[in-house]
C-alpha cells in the first residue's frame, strides 16, 4: 500500500516573468530537436516555435543583410529571423527571437551583435534577443532556470534518439517515406508528452522514456529489408551545417539515395563537449576548487544520468553504434590536436571521426560552412588521420549556397568506401535487427527459408 500518493504538479511562469505575453521564435537547426525544444518553452507556459522552413527568401534576405565575412550559418538565421518579420502577424512586442552565444576561438559569439546590428538597422531594433550563454546558462528564465535547463537537456537527448532511430531505419525501410512518418508522430508524441509533463524530475523521466518506447515500437514495426552491404558513413562537422539539410543541401538523403546509412554526430555530444570545456577553464583559470566547479560538475553528473535512463530502452537497438563519452572524444583529438592547447568543434570531428573508424564505419564526411575555421583545421588534419585508420576515406563538403555537382562527389566518395570495406581493419558490430546471416533458427527457417537471409527480398523486421 502506498502511504504517499504522488500526485503530478504544474508550474508555470507568473504574468510578471519577463517571457509572459512573449512569442520566442527559436532557428530550425535540426528537424525534430527544434520542435522538441519549444515544448520546453511551452511547458513552462512561454509560447515557443522554431523558425518557418527555409527556403530561397531565407538565402535572399540573408544575402542582403551581409558583407560576406559572415558564417553561412549566420546568414540562414538572419535569412529566417527577417523572414518572421515580413509576415503580416508579426508583433515586434511580442517577439523574442533565441540565439545563443559562447565565448571561443572562432566567428559563433559575433552572431549576436550581428543579428542585433541588423535588427537595429531595419528599424526592429526594439525586438527582443534571448541569448544563453555557456556559463550563465538559462539566467533569463529566472526561478525556472534549472528545471528549464534540464529539462531541455532532456528534450536534445530525446530527440538525438528519435534522429538515430529514423537515420538507421530510412535507408532500409520497403515502403517509402515509412521512416519520416514514424518519425514526424514520435516528435508530435514526445512534444505533447513533454508539454504536460510533471514538475517532479522522475515523474517527468518516466513519462518521456514512455514516449521514447512508444516511438521504438513505430521504428521497429516499419517493414525494413536490412542489409550488411550497405555502407556505414559517419557524419562529422560544424553543428548547425551538418544538421541543417537545408544548408546542406540535404546530404544525408542524398548518400541514402546512393545506398549508404549515416551515423550522425548529434547535438547532445556538443553540449558535453562545451561542460567539459566549462572545467577546463576552471582548472586553467585557477578556479579548481569553486562554487562554479562544483555546478559544472553536478550538472555534467545528471545529464549522463538523464541520458543513461533514456537510452535503457534503445540497448538492442543501438547495440554496436553507441555514442561515446565526451573524454573517449577528447582522448582520441588528442594526438591531432593536443589538449588543452586545441579547443572547439574541431576537436569533436577528429575525436568522433576517429571512433567512427574504429567502430566500422566504411567513411566519413565533414560537413562545414565555407571558409569555417573548425572545417578547415579539420581538412588539414584528416588525411593523417586516416593513415592511421587503415586508410578510410574521409571527405569535406563545404557549403555555402553555391554547391556544384554535390551527387558528383558522393559517388566517387561512396565508391572509395566500397573498396575500403574490402580491407578494413576494424569491423562493424550490427544491432540485433540485422540479418544474421545463414544462423536462421530452425523453425523459423522450415516456415519461410528466405527468412532474414541476406540478398532476400523479403523485410527483415517489420513485416513478418
Ligand atoms: S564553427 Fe565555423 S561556421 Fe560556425 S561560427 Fe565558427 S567559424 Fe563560423
Amino acid at each position: 500500500m502506498h502511504l504517499f500518493r504522488h500526485r503530478c504538479v504544474r508550474h508555470q511562469i507568473a504574468p510578471n516573468h519577463p517571457l509572459a505575453g512573449k512569442v520566442v521564435y527559436i532557428p530550425a537547426m535540426a528537424e525534430g530537436s527544434v520542435e522538441i525544444f519549444a515544448s520546453v518553452f511551452r511547458w513552462l507556459g512561454i509560447e515557443a516555435y522554431p523558425t518557418p522552413p527555409s527556403d530561397a527568401r531565407t538565402r535572399e534576405l540573408g544575402n542582403k543583410y551581409t558583407s560576406g565575412d559572415e558564417c553561412y550559418p549566420a546568414k540562414i538565421t538572419v535569412g529566417d529571423f527577417l523572414k518572421i518579420i515580413e509576415g503580416r502577424s508579426f508583433d515586434s512586442a511580442r517577439a523574442v527571437f533565441l540565439m545563443p552565444t559562447a565565448d571561443g576561438p572562432c566567428r559563433f559569439g559575433q552572431y549576436v551583435p550581428f543579428i542585433s546590428r541588423v535588427l537595429q538597422d531595419i528599424g526592429y531594433g526594439d525586438v527582443q534577443i534571448l541569448s544563453p550563454h555557456g556559463e550563465r546558462g538559462y539566467s533569463d528564465m529566472g526561478e525556472f532556470g534549472v528545471p528549464f535547463v534540464r529539462a531541455t537537456w532532456r528534450a536534445l537527448a530525446s530527440a538525438d534518439i528519435l534522429r538515430k532511430l529514423l537515420l538507421q531505419t530510412r535507408p532500409y525501410e520497403t515502403v517509402s517515406g515509412a521512416a519520416d512518418l514514424a518519425f514526424q508522430e514520435s516528435v508530435r508524441d514526445f512534444c505533447q508528452t513533454l508539454e504536460s509533463s510533471c514538475f517532479d524530475y522522475d515523474c517527468q523521466l518516466k513519462a518521456l522514456v514512455a514516449a521514447l518506447v512508444r516511438a521504438r515500437s513505430r521504428f521497429r514495426g516499419i517493414a525494413a529489408r536490412y542489409d550488411r552491404e550497405t555502407p556505414l558513413i559517419g557524419v562529422v562537422g560544424e553543428i548547425f551545417c551538418r544538421l541543417n539539410s537545408f544548408s546542406n543541401d540535404d546530404l544525408v538523403r542524398r548518400l541514402e539515395s546512393f545506398g549508404a546509412e549515416c551515423w550522425m554526430s548529434d547535438i547532445t555530444e556538443w553540449i558535453a563537449y562545451t561542460n567539459q570545456e566549462e572545467v577546463r577553464d576552471f582548472r586553467l583559470t585557477g578556479r579548481a576548487f569553486s562554487p562554479g566547479m562544483l555546478r559544472s560538475k553536478l550538472r555534467s553528473h545528471i545529464q549522463r544520468a538523464d541520458m543513461k535512463a533514456l537510452l535503457v530502452p534503445f540497448r538492442e537497438d543501438f547495440g554496436g553504434c553507441e555514442e561515446p563519452e565526451i573524454e573517449e572524444l577528447i582522448d582520441l583529438a588528442t594526438p591531432y590536436l593536443p589538449y588543452p592547447g586545441a579547443e572547439g568543434e574541431m576537436v569533436v570531428s577528429i575525436g568522433k571521426s576517429a571512433y567512427f573508424a574504429k567502430h566500422g564505419a566504411d567513411g566519413i564526411v565533414d560537413i562545414s560552412p565555407f571558409t569555417c575555421m573548425n572545417g578547415i583545421v579539420s581538412e588539414a588534419i584528416y588525411p593523417k588521420l586516416s593513415q592511421d585508420y587503415g586508410g578510410i576515406p574521409i571527405r569535406n563538403f563545404y557549403f555555402d549556397s553555391t554547391q556544384s555537382d554535390l551527387d558528383r562527389d558522393l559517388e566517387i566518395h561512396l565508391e572509395l568506401t566500397h573498396s575500403y570495406r574490402q580491407k578494413k581493419r576494424y569491423q562493424r558490430h550490427y544491432p540485433s535487427h540485422f540479418p544474421t546471416g545463414y544462423c536462421v533458427p530452425l523453425h523459423l527457417a522450415e516456415a519461410d527459408p528466405n527468412h532474414n537471409k541476406p540478398g532476400s527480398d523479403k523485410p527483415t523486421r517489420g513485416v513478418r
